[in-house]
């Protein structure tokens, strides 16, 4: 179904910044509140900052108060995977780009109706595409 994108460890570290780098390909978490998109509310497509791949739509995106930017659901039922995570001592729902496994966050169930989930990302993970 979905092209994989496949790159190595140095391709990546050339193409995206140091901190997509590390939130993307290293599994971290941008410090909450600092990113660039927590607070933005323009209307648009949030894309893989890494391979471009179409995550999320700005219309499921509410205010989750964490810092982070927060959807109630992705965009479709393919282009985000999860994978359970038990870094941290904890049990946690990982969010990947389906196309090329970059790291986007985690995933909860504490988020608002009609899902009920709380796609917690980083904004680092993430490019706007706004609506023309
Ligand atoms: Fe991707």
């Amino acid at each position: 179904m979905t092209d994989k994108v496949k790159k190595s460890e140095a391709e990546w570290r050339a193409e995206l910044t140091p901190a997509q780098f590390h939130v993307m390909r290293e599994k971290g978490t941008e410090p909450a509140f600092t990113g660039q998109y927590w607070d933005d509310h323009t209307p648009g497509i949030f894309v893989c900052a890494g391979c471009g791949a179409p995550l999320f739509d700005s219309s499921a995106k509410f205010d989750s108060g964490t810092g982070w930017p927060s959807f109630f659901k992705a965009i479709d039922d393919k282009s985000v995977a999860t994978e359970a995570d038990h870094s941290h001592f904890m049990v946690r729902t990982e969010a990947l780009c389906a196309k090329c496994d970059a790291h986007l966050g985690h995933v909860f169930d504490d988020g608002p109706g009609p899902t009920g989930l709380r796609f917690c990302m980083n904004s680092a993970s993430l490019k706007l595409v706004p609506k023309k």
